[in-house]
């Protein structure tokens, strides 16, 4: 049975299957964050879920309810449009996912998105074959439209590597707790140490408007093909093993131990990644600009996932009438636009969630936001 109820108060209960989800509380109010308990049916009791995902802050309330069995849609009040719809998924494939992994009560929030923003690229290929150049050259073009998934690792940092920029230097007991408690989209152990994205590196991307780019490996490739997380997968090549090896040691960056063992994999990553359908396209890095170029050409066949303009509504001022239309997928928001009151204004705002698509980890993408006089 599915049910779900607004209330005016910062609360509401959400009915799916024999679980009843509260959304918010009376504390929300003194610390703007929307709390989450569950209560389970069968044992009759309430229970903390790990909360996975950025949390949205509710300074001025906010309204919710149940849009499918799977997900609440949160309106928060006066808030500008990029920062006023929320998800907390309850029940999507990916909380499904975790709840599984941690083996507790999982729920996780997603930022809505206008539009049908663009789809993560995660780029991989063997040690030293010019992912991370190819990356740069990309962002140095175009920085308002890239930006790169800061992974985190427990491999020592070299020389010209900064904390926070080219990857989270962390400790190996620190990050084995993270991953256990389900902040990691993937994790892998690659050549002796442990690498891994974090869903807040990938949400810190999508919360500036970017699209996000993830250098992983194969290992970390599959992972997020298993995932929710839709993205294009791309796997460079070397023009042939003495090339890459050649690179590697002109690099300069790795002792004889480390080049031997990425060697090895590298071998085994190029097999892999060639034989299992697991890339959308390949690419040969042999002459780097001829490859730069291919890049860019591939990503524009992604067209149609890139960002289309965003309505021009500045301010979402959501009061607490609303009606839904479950049916249509759509809210309809009686609603003041750019400050003026819902008393001076007919206008309606329906935001319309029929062509959903991704959510956590990430952003909700495919909603629709139109006025109507109506
Ligand atoms: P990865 O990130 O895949 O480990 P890098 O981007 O660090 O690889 O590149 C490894 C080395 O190869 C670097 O010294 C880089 O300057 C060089 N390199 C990258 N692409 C090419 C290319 N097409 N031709 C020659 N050298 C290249
Ligand atoms: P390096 O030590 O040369 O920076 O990276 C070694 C390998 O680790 C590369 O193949 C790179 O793609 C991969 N890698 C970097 N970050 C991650 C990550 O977050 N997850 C996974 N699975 N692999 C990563």
């Amino acid at each position: 049975m599915v049910h779900d109820s607004e209330s005016k108060v910062y609360e509401t209960f959400t009915i799916i299957a024999d679980k009843i989800y509260s959304i918010g509380g009376s504390e929300a109010i003194s610390n703007f964050s929307i709390n989450v308990k569950v209560f389970d049916k069968p044992t009759g009791t309430w229970l903390e879920p790990v909360v996975l995902g950025t949390k949205p802050v509710a300074r001025n309330g906010y309204s919710s309810f149940l849009i499918d069995n799977e997900r609440a849609l949160i309106l928060l009040k006066e808030s500008s449009h990029d920062n006023s719809i929320w998800f907390l998924e309850v029940d999507t494939p990916f909380v499904k996912q975790k709840r599984k992994q941690l083996g507790a009560e999982v729920v996780a929030w997603s930022k809505g998105l206008l539009g049908h923003g663009s789809k993560p690229i995660v780029i991989s290929g063997p040690s030293g074959v010019g992912k991370g150049t190819l990356i740069a050259k990309l962002m140095k073009e175009f920085p308002s439209t890239f930006g790169f998934s800061v992974s985190h690792t427990t491999r020592a940092p070299r020389e010209h590597e900064l904390n926070g920029v080219h990857y989270h230097f962390t400790e190996r007991s620190k990050m084995e707790k993270d991953i256990q408690d389900g902040k990691f989209l993937e994790s892998a152990l690659v050549h002796g140490n442990l690498y891994g994205t974090s869903i807040e590196a990938v949400e810190a991307v999508s919360d500036v408007g970017k699209r996000c780019i993830l250098d992983i490996d194969v290992q970390g490739a599959r992972s997020v093909r298993a995932s929710p997380l839709e993205a294009t997968f791309i796997f460079v090549r070397p023009p042939s093993f003495e090339e890459l090896e050649k690179r590697l040691r002109a690099r300069g960056t790795e002792a004889e131990e480390q080049i031997q063992k990425r060697l090895t994999n590298a071998r085994a990553e190029l097999e892999q990644a060639e034989s299992n359908g697991l890339f959308d396209h390949l690419l040969i890095n042999d002459e780097l600009e001829s490859c730069y170029q291919n890049l860019k050409k591939l990503l524009a066949l992604d067209e149609t996932d890139r960002e289309p303009s965003q309505p021009s509504m500045k301010s979402f001022m959501v009061p607490f009438s609303h009606s839904t239309s479950k049916a249509d997928k759509k809210v309809i928001i009686h609603c003041g636009i750019n400050g003026m009151s819902a008393s001076s204004s007919s206008t309606k705002l329906i935001l319309d969630w029929a062509l959903l698509k991704g959510g956590a980890p990430g952003r909700t993408r495919g909603l629709n936001l139109y006025t109507t006089n109506l």
